[in-house]
């Protein structure tokens, strides 16, 4: 049966290393993992951080047979570190494609093998029973899954893309661990470029997933680090016209009283700028509609 609206939910919404708590029970622990449910029944995976272990549990509770598209946006270990513990991947019967940068060093069917070894896991991964195959993606425009994808590289350190997903119409757009700079006013230069690309590919986004892990304060001691501060996260979403932000990628340090406080000044931000975009923080176990 065909479903009218495209389903995401968060599994895992932690940026750089898992992060348990009792103060991070809120936004949760886990890394970078969100499912695309289409309406097409199409299900597509973006990243595969810790978060993918409970999204592997709930997919054979709910699934015969799995079949997913699983996007990584780069190989950070907080990005790639769940895909051993992918319970469908164990499965014969199940199909996974696994899709990300073509690396002029390292074909992605070795990024996902090397962390099997027996140095780093106890189980081999040619005890994975599920077919699984690999698509080394370039830049440009995709069709996966029956679904319009576009690509961009964005600005963190070694290759990281950036996806934009057309669902059924709706444009979602998924850009984490990007390190926005400041506008700056000539408009010549590679950071007004760059800055403006981000804007173009962003723009008019239905939802916006998008790296917001540092404080202005802290960005100034990171600087260079590939991550952005929320402030400057705010104002490119604005720029773009996104309607509906979502901060992502929590800094591991930041409880939930702190991401709350952000979105709070997240907020009176957009009313300043008089945008009418909505808000919110990333929440392991939300699921939200576009
Ligand atoms: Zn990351
Ligand atoms: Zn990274």
């Amino acid at each position: 049966m065909r479903n009218s609206k495209t389903a995401i939910t968060f599994w895992g919404t932690r940026g750089s290393i898992p992060s348990p708590g009792k103060d991070k029970s809120k936004y949760g622990g886990n890394t970078s993992c969100v499912e695309v449910k289409l309406p097409n029944n199409q299900l597509i995976i973006l990243d595969a951080g810790t978060g993918i272990r409970e999204l592997g549990k709930a997919l054979l509770h709910r699934e015969k047979e799995v079949r997913a598209y699983i996007f990584l946006s780069h190989y950070h270990w907080d990005h790639i570190q769940g895909l051993p513990y992918f319970a469908p991947a164990y499965n014969a019967g199940n199909t996974l494609t696994i899709l990300g940068a073509k690396h002029p060093k390292f074909p992605l069917e070795n990024i996902f093998s090397s962390q099997m070894e027996s140095i780093h896991f106890p189980v081999k991964s040619s005890s994975l029973s599920a077919h699984i195959s690999f698509n080394q993606l370039s830049l440009g425009n995709h069709c996966v899954a029956d679904t319009e994808v576009k690509i961009i590289r964005v600005n963190h350190p070694g290759i990281n893309f950036s996806y934009a997903l057309n669902v059924d119409g709706k444009k979602l757009v998924y850009m984490t661990d990007n390190e926005i700079l400041p506008r700056i006013t000539n408009a010549k230069s590679h950071i007004a470029y760059e800055r403006e690309k981000f804007v173009r590919f962003i723009q008019g986004a239905d939802m916006l997933i998008h790296d917001a892990q540092y404080t202005d304060r802290e960005y100034r001691i990171k600087k260079g680090w590939g991550h952005s501060a929320w402030k400057e996260t705010v104002k490119l979403a604005v720029e773009g016209e996104a309607k509906h932000l979502v901060l992502f990628h929590h800094d591991p340090d930041h409880s939930d009283a702190v991401i709350d406080s952000f979105l709070k000044e997240c907020r009176e931000q957009i009313k300043k700028q008089k945008s009418p975009m909505k808000c919110s923080g990333a929440m392991e176990g939300k699921t939200v509609t576009v």
